[in-house]
């Protein structure tokens, strides 16, 4: 019998009320981590209630106090990093540097956030009345909805959940369910950081139930989602409905644009690095080469070459490079893709097939000859799938990456400060990198993407507090008399 991983609600670790359960395992051996309680609506609706309850005096606590329990939350992250990324790499398989990556961005973000308690700042403006005083303030919304992926378990949650709390909401969070372990370990950190009850609660199960209760109860104001655009959508609509603010961060389909004139041993090393690391499961993985004519076979040649020998298997193991799969669903899902891009006329250079042995390893793959308007160049794949894509010129190759539904990140290799700035300047998605891969956000900056990767909302950043924050406008008249704005204007100032 496994340990069972609890719901957190109003400070206490509770099975669900129904009893239920699932399991959570590890992709890299398939053996059973720990069994999770699976909740239903009335443990979603226990979650609101102890969040609705410890809001009143949360948001009273003064900011800067609240940011103390988040200074102490990212030394407590720094204490558990080593432990918390061996459990990461063990629930849902990145390999262990790349784990201790995700939780150190949890903590850079404690600490940045943690800040804003001193500062989240309004302004003043002058008004147009004498003895009048004008400002506006950040104010918190309630109980916010938290509803999170797997690839990043405890950096993602990171991005929202300290925001939210410092900007002085109570939170009900839904981790995805193949990170049950780690949405509990992250609980637990703001137990131990001395969060009061309540304020911050952990509901574990399936997001259909889950989700769907969550966008239908009034008591929850802001929905803050990050996962696939499908998912996203459907949740968007079902919380309109009921006038909610939701923040969606959804798929990508990103490329690495490579001119003739590129640092050829540095775009090998990033577009490896972007396709491949996290096994491709990173919403700005790169899935697309669109490489300049005259660099292309050599090009090709060597990222070929680098690919099969890429070193797979359990990410605990540190000389690992590519860890498995999530689970043996994105497994099949990805060598649907592969099919599809064969029966699209792609040429595939390697990889396209499950590796072997026990766990839900894919060796890395890549395809040449890709076409812009192929499926495999348009639709997210989620995996380690690189599909190569020819461009003739600087203008061509930023066309073909504006090209898809998605928007999130892009990158160009060249040693041409005149059309990296082009390319600053043309390239639609939400964060670009010049002479980079397509992933290594940090979290100073907004984070999110154009068209189907969300809904114009950011994450992180001076824009961190946008989703959990209203606006409040105060004016202060203290003449005595009635000063009546954009009418009384004249007269004030003709002394009358
Ligand atoms: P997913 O959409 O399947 O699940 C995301 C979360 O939503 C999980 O917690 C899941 O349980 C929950 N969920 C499932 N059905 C739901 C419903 N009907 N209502 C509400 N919630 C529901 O995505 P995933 O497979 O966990 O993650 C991969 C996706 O996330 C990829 O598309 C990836 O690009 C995207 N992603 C985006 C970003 C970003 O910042 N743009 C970051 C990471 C991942």
């Amino acid at each position: 019998m496994t340990e069972l991983i609890k719901n957190y609600i109003g400070g206490e670790w509770r099975p669900a009320q129904s009893g239920a359960t699932f399991t959570t395992i590890n992709p890299a051996t398939e053996a059973v981590i720990a069994d999770v309680a699976k909740s239903g609506v009335e443990d979603v609706s226990a979650a609101i209630e102890a969040a609705k309850r410890a809001y009143p005096k949360w948001r009273l606590l003064p900011a800067p106090r609240r940011g103390e329990i988040l200074y102490r939350v990212g030394q407590l992250l720094i204490e558990r990093k080593e432990e918390i990324a061996r459990l990461m790499t063990q629930e849902m398989g990145k390999v262990i540097a790349e784990a201790r990556g995700d939780v150190q961005e949890a903590i850079d973000m404690a600490f940045y956030i943690g800040g804003e308690g001193r500062r989240l700042l309004g302004y003043t403006a002058p008004v147009e009345m004498p003895n009048k005083f004008g400002m506006a303030l950040r104010d918190s919304v309630g109980v916010v909805a938290l509803i999170t992926p797997w690839n990043f378990p405890i950096a993602i949650p990171s991005w929202k959940s300290l925001p939210a709390l410092i900007a002085g909401n109570t939170v009900v969070f839904k981790p995805a369910s193949d990170t049950p372990a780690l949405g509990a370990a992250w609980a637990k950190v703001f137990q131990d950081a001395g969060l009061p009850e309540g304020v911050f609660n952990l509901v574990l199960g399936p997001g259909g139930v889950i989700g769907d209760a969550l966008a239908e109860h009034p008591d929850v104001r802001v929905i803050s989602f990050t996962g696939s655009t499908e998912v996203g959508y459907g949740l968007y609509a079902r919380a309109a409905r009921r006038g909610k603010k939701v923040s969606l961060e959804l798929g990508g389909k990103n490329a690495i644009i490579v001119m003739d004139d590129a640092n050829f041993d540095l775009a090998v090393e990033a577009i490896l690095w972007s396709a491949f690391g996290t096994t491709g499961q990173r919403c700005t993985a790169t899935s697309r080469l669109i490489v300049q004519r005259g660099i292309r076979a050599k090009l090709t040649e060597a990222l070929v070459e680098r690919a099969k020998q890429l070193k797979l298997g359990d990410g605990l193991d540190e000389s690992v490079q590519v860890g498995p799969l999530v689970n043996a669903k994105a497994r099949e899902n990805v060598h649907r893709y592969v099919e599809i891009g064969k029966s699209e006329g792609a040429r595939l250079l390697c990889g396209g097939q499950y590796a072997e042995g026990r766990g839900f390893f894919y060796l890395p793959t890549i395809f040449d000859n890709v076409t812009p308007q192929m499926c495999i160049a348009q639709e997210e794949i989620f995996g380690p799938v690189l599909s190569i894509i020819e461009a003739s010129s600087l203008e061509e190759a930023i066309t073909i990456n504006n090209s898809v539904a998605y928007g999130l990140s892009s990158s160009i290799f060249t040693e041409n400060v005149n059309a990296a700035f082009r390319a600053i300047r043309d390239l639609t998605t939400g964060i670009v990198y010049i002479n980079h891969g397509t992933t290594g956000a940090e979290i100073q900056f907004p984070f999110g993407g154009t068209r189907g990767t969300g809904n114009g909302m950011r994450e992180a950043g001076l824009t961190a507090l946008d989703t959990f924050t209203e606006w409040k406008s105060v004016y202060v008249d203290y003449s005595g008399r009635l000063q009546r704005a954009q009418i009384d204007t004249d007269a004030i100032l003709s002394g009358s």
